[in-house]
């Protein structure tokens, strides 16, 4: 059991306002594993006050280089706690504990060490003819985050906004609220100034809302459902603050007629099934020639058997259980509903009877698959993957493009040419080609509905920066 009796505000653990208690759950066992307090409007008002004097009293005015070192101070703090963020995001989210591990856990510390980089390279003022234009800290700044890949989506949010000189009230995810405890206990370790980051667990319509509609907050950096993100936009309207939201997505993978199956389709499965599929850029609509489409599915069926559904703290197991029971009541649901409006199940689709404990679904590909249909437009934030079905290339790209959100996606080819070309064709903020690695430094955010600004690299340091005209 991990118990966080109190909330991290203005540099040491204070005790809540409430008394109430969020209990934390494995998402394997689901026993309770720990809890933290809910925190209410007050202790929301507290934490915003104590951003506020951390900016106002010198934190806004430190130099690039100063945050930096916090940054590198703070990488270091998670770094020596990788072990324990991995198993206690293993736990809470039910993630493997390999990719825990490599993911969950390493990926904060990568993160904080590049917004100091960034912070230390950036060009903080420029001249513009006779004028001198300054980039400075936006203020304070909420923070709101989800579960799926919690301490990496904190991460992606506290560090360019301490590197751009912002200070933070953060609410974590309720789900998966403990790695933020650990995230608190690294602050109190290196002695991150008071009032810099605050944090205040609790639920979206009591913290979350008051967050988003403070007075004295300046922005808010939202990631979560498009429901969600809808009313955060909608609540920080009234005082005029800047809002950023990284929201849901149905990412397509595009797997052109001159592709290699053998190479594309493991690629597009294991992206799809990457954290049970409770990924927000996952390509969960698989996009494929007509006349390919029962090899597609034979290889989707040898990758999926090599990857092994099972207890996420053992070091063999690929595919976790899905985070809660109301998490599989969605995608069970999600997976009916196919079936109702006519899709057919090629794999899976059923719970996996050797787990009768943990919220566990088998992966699931769907194929007879329509682009209208609610599996292949909503976003199901689970194991399934949706198989559609093209003639042309032009009509790949139209289902790729044919829904409301724009987060992601893939092109494979065996010419890189032609699947540049597609990738240019495709509305959304982040596109891969022939399998293209991870790049940490490229901004990453949605077309259309799948949200408003960027994380991560320059871009997302940008976001928490105001830009400032002194004509000389
Ligand atoms: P969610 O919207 O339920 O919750 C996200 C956060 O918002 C939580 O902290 C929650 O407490 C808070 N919240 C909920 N209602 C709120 C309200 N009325 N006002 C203020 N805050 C509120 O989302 P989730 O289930 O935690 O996460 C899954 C969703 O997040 C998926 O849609 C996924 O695609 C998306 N996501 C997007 C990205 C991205 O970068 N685009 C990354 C990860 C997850």
């Amino acid at each position: 059991m991990r118990t966080f009796a109190e909330l991290y505000i203005d540099g040491a653990w204070r005790p809540p306002t409430g008394t109430g208690i969020i209990e934390v759950y494995s998402a394997s066992t689901e026993e309770a594993i720990g809890a933290v307090p809910a925190g209410t409007a007050a202790d929301v008002d507290r934490a915003v006050d104590a951003a506020c004097r951390a900016f106002a009293g010198g934190w806004g005015r430190t130099t690039p280089g100063e945050r930096a070192a916090w940054l590198d101070g703070l990488a270091a703090a998670l770094k020596a706690r990788v072990p324990e963020v991995a198993r206690t995001i293993a736990e809470e989210v039910g993630s493997p504990i390999s990719m825990a591990t490599s993911v969950q856990a390493g990926s904060p510390v990568a993160i904080a060490h590049d917004f100091a980089d960034l912070a230390r390279g950036y060009a903080w003022e420029e001249p513009v003819g006779h004028s001198l234009v300054a980039r400075e800290p936006y203020g304070v700044v909420a923070a709101i985050t989800p579960w799926n890949y919690p301490l990496h989506q904190i991460l992606a949010k506290v560090a360019p906004a301490l590197a751009a000189g912002c200070s933070v009230v953060l609410k974590p995810s309720e789900i998966a609220p403990l790695n933020a405890g650990l995230l608190a206990e690294a602050c109190l370790e290196v002695g991150l100034p008071p009032g810099v980051l605050n944090i205040v667990h609790g639920t979206g319509p009591v913290v979350g809302e008051a967050l988003a509609s403070h007075p004295a907050v300046d922005m808010v950096s939202f990631t979560g459902s498009l429901r969600a993100g809808r009313r955060v936009a909608t609540l920080a309207a009234d005082t005029v603050k800047k809002v950023t939201l990284e929201l849901g997505g149905k990412s397509a993978f595009v797997v052109l007629d001159d592709a290699p199956l053998d190479r594309a389709v493991p690629a597009g499965v294991k992206n799809a099934m990457l954290n049970s599929g409770q990924t927000c850029s996952a390509w969960t609509r698989m996009v494929v020639p007509r006349s390919r489409r029962d090899d597609v599915v034979a290889i989707a069926e040898r990758t999926l058997a090599a990857l092994p559904l099972g207890d996420p703290l053992d070091p063999a197991t690929r595919l976790g259980p899905l985070i809660s029971e109301p998490q599989r009541t969605r995608v069970e649901g999600f997976i009916r509903k196919g079936l109702e409006e006519g899709a057919r199940v090629a794999i899976g689709g059923r719970r996996p009877a050797a787990f009768p404990r943990g919220h566990y679904v088998e992966p699931t590909v769907f194929v007879d698959v329509s682009p209208a249909m609610a599996i292949a437009q909503e976003e199901i934030f689970g194991p399934v993957i949706a198989v559609l079905t093209y003639e042309t290339e032009d009509e790949a790209v139209a289902i790729a493009n044919g829904t409301i959100y724009g987060l992601a996606g893939g092109v494979w080819s065996a010419d890189p040419e032609r699947a540049l070309r597609v990738a240019r064709r495709i509305r959304a903020g982040q596109v891969d080609v022939n399998g293209a690695r991870f790049n940490p430094r490229a901004p990453f955010g949605g077309y259309k509905q799948s949200g408003v600004g960027r994380e991560f690299g320059v871009h997302g340091l940008e976001e928490f920066l105001q830009v400032k005209a002194i004509a000389r």
